[in-house]
């Protein structure tokens, strides 16, 4: 039950190489949910390990419930780690695998016999106390690794990519657990590492968005901190907004027309599409983005948004949904929309889009998002 500070973290394995975690600043509430993410290589599990007290902290400093634990070893750190790789001793039964940390710890045998318990509840693990490692489903597996975390009672669980060996269908059904299991401790923090956007949406209160660092010395490497609505709704910059979603936004080149108060005017080949962002200050003719989301255009040209017109080139079809494939103009990335039930055109076909500005993104030539002016969901 513990706040987990983190004050300009920095790491790089060796001097000379490039830094791997470049000033990370994030507090953790307590109790709370929070999910790295990030794509592979992005130093995820680097920043994880530095809170388990596996990796050493370069530069900066970690606080978990404001106690400072740069040079604490893992065991002093209240926390318990569950790898990818469930790692669970193959000799040993279930309740063994279950039991052995806490003997090595040398709590009481009531006691262990308590938490194993109650951990094996938790996780409908009872009838498989006595079972074997290689006995197990992979999901079972998985379960065990938990319980050995669960049975230390941590103030901070710490996962890194515990889903990744499992197929598709148990990996929504373990999701649905760990979330549960978040719900029934209530009261113990969370770290979870993961490279999938959908775990970090569903699972998280906060997701840190990681992105590299390296030979970026002057962008750290949080690209963006929040709740997943925030990163969905209000991404910071180009980076989060085609990371998060998926299908990932449309991102197309435009030139700025006009900044106003309320909103934007941008020509995107040649049509003018507003934006409802204030982009006062950058001037016109300047290069900028237009982003927005495949589930947000609008379809056919009756009705309210500005217009933009596009040929069919590919479809796809997902039985409840189609995705539209679209040319915008020769040499530039396809347009994605998002329409339900089956669509019917032929390649080739003209399509009328529709933009509402408080659904389209605006970047500068940085990459940078322009302020929204209309309020969206929390
Ligand atoms: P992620 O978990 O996001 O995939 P990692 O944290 O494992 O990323 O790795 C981040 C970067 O740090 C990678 O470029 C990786 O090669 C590098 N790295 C990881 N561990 C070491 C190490 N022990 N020594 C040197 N470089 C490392
Ligand atoms: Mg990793």
């Amino acid at each position: 039950m513990s706040r987990i500070d983190f004050k300009n973290i920095c790491k790089r394995y060796a001097p000379g190489l490039p830094w791997t975690i470049n000033n990370a600043n994030l507090t953790i509430g307590r109790g709370e949910f929070c999910v790295f993410v990030g794509p592979s290589g992005c130093g995820k599990s680097t920043l994880l390990r530095m809170v388990a007290g596996l990796e050493s902290i370069t530069e900066g400093e970690l606080l978990i419930g404001d106690k400072p634990m740069n040079k604490l070893p893992p065991a002093k750190r209240g926390v318990a780690m569950v790898f990818q790789s469930y790692a669970l001793y193959p000799h040993m039964t279930v309740e063994q695998n279950m039991a052995f940390g806490l003997q090595v710890m040398g709590s009481d045998k009531a006691e262990i016999e308590r938490k194993v318990k109650k951990a094996a509840d938790i996780l409908q693990l009872t009838p498989l106390l006595d079972r074997l490692p290689k006995q197990l489903s992979g999901g079972q597996r998985q379960r065990v690794a938990i319980g050995r975390a669960i049975v230390k009672e941590p103030d901070v669980f710490l996962f890194d990519e515990p889903l990744s060996n499992l197929d598709a269908a148990l990996r929504v059904q373990t999701r649905l657990e760990i979330a549960k299991l978040h719900h029934d401790i209530g009261k113990a923090s969370m770290i979870y590492v993961t490279h999938d956007q959908v775990e970090a949406m569903t699972l998280a209160d906060k997701i840190v968005l990681l992105r590299a660092g390296q030979g970026v010395q002057d962008q750290g490497s949080v690209a963006q901190f929040g709740s997943p609505m925030d990163l969905y709704h209000r991404p910071q910059n180009l980076f989060v907004a085609e990371f998060i979603g998926s299908p990932k936004m449309n991102v197309m080149p435009g030139k700025l027309v006009r900044a106003e108060e309320s909103h934007a005017v941008v020509e995107v080949h040649g049509e003018q599409i507003t934006a409802a962002v204030d982009a006062r200050g950058t001037a016109a003719g300047a290069p900028v983005s237009l982003g927005i989301r495949p589930e947000h255009l609008l379809h056919g040209d009756v009705g309210e948004g500005c217009q933009l017109h596009v040929k069919l080139r590919q479809m796809e079809r997902l039985g409840d949904e189609s995705l539209l494939y679209l040319d915008i103009a020769p040499e530039s990335p396809l347009v994605t929309l998002r329409v339900e039930g089956h669509a019917t055109q032929s390649p080739g076909a003209p399509i009328t889009l529709r933009l509402m500005p408080e659904q389209c993104h605006l970047f500068d030539g940085a990459g940078k998002a322009f302020r929204r002016t209309v309020e969206l969901p929390a």
